[in-house]
């Protein structure tokens, strides 16, 4: 009798996990590992998710590969940035994809932007002088508070394409958002002492940190968003970091610290390369890596410059 039964629960397990087991996985690609990451929190065992970008590269350009191509004529789900972030490689990949359930305005469009609030949008838009921000800064994901908006347009995206997983992702949003919230007190905590320092950053991807942490971005080593550092413009921030007695300047792994190390040793301060995104280092493994990272190197450098 008893194994009677044993049989006819074993008969059953499938049926009884059934809804789980059989779910299909959503294929995703996400121009960026940090959305990889956030939808691989958000989207749990129900998504197979590739990133364009690696990490350790300058989103505003990648080269197009036709692997890439392949990944996103297969996807169910693309999760983009926006703005114009990708504005040279994202349109010819999706072009050459030819797939129409990802496209915008397709169920499986995601632009991660929705609803966050945008810095420096300009009244006007225009590429005047090489200008590659033109609807405002597209690097909004580096303030983890946003991180829940990029997550709720990525949950918003999967339920519309995997309904009867609801209750599973928003039971996964939850839980991120509720680290985020832990994590943004303790990230605050340890950079409270530093409210108010001055630092120079060699591109205009930080201002959504910086307001976060309360650090302000006095200048750039690029002259522009996307152009080269100058010799008139590296003078020009020697002098901003003499007089106001700056000492540290932000770099991302994929600008050589050629002009930053030139500026520091003039006036004697320290050049700091962050995580611009998951993946920079191979430590920085998911979207809360990142943060601990750039907080743990800025109070490091910090400390080291102190007067
Ligand atoms: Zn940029």
């Amino acid at each position: 009798m008893k194994k009677l039964y044993w049989l006819l629960f074993l008969a059953l397990l499938p049926a009884l996990a059934g809804p789980a087991l059989a779910q299909k996985k959503l294929k995703v690609v996400t121009t960026l590992p940090d959305l990889k990451s956030i939808t691989e929190f958000v989207g749990g065992d129900r998504v197979e998710v590739f990133s364009i970008a690696a990490g350790y590269q300058n989103p505003h350009f990648v080269d197009p590969k036709p692997s890439y191509i392949l990944k996103l004529s297969r996807a169910d789900m693309y999760v983009t940035v926006g703005l114009d972030l990708a504005i040279g490689w994202e349109p010819p990949l999706l072009n050459s994809a030819r797939n129409d359930k990802i496209l915008k305005g397709a169920p499986g469009y995601v632009d991660a932007s929705v609803n966050v609030p945008l810095l420096q949008v300009p009244t006007s838009v225009s590429r005047e002088q090489g200008d590659i921000h033109i609807y405002g800064n597209p690097h909004y994901w580096l303030d983890p508070d946003n991180g829940k908006i990029i997550a709720q347009n990525i949950f918003d995206g999967l339920v519309r394409l995997q309904p009867e997983s609801r209750a599973y992702f928003e039971e996964n949003l939850r839980r991120f958002n509720e680290r985020i919230d832990a994590k943004i007190a303790e990230w605050e905590a340890r950079m409270r002492p530093y409210r108010g320092t001055k630092i120079i950053a060699y591109h205009n991807q930080w201002p959504y940190f910086a307001r976060r942490f309360g650090l302000e971005i006095v200048d750039f080593l690029e002259p522009k968003p996307g152009i080269p550092p100058t010799p008139s413009q590296l003078a020009k921030v020697i002098r901003i970091m003499q007089t106001q007695g700056i000492k540290v300047i932000i770099i991302s792994p994929y600008y050589k610290p050629d002009a930053a190390e030139l500026v520091t040793r003039k006036v004697g301060g320290e050049v700091v390369t962050l995580a611009s995104s998951v993946g920079a280092f191979k430590e920085v493994k998911d979207y809360f890596d990142l943060f601990d990272y750039n907080v743990d190197r800025l109070v490091e450098a910090f400390r080291s410059t102190a007067p």
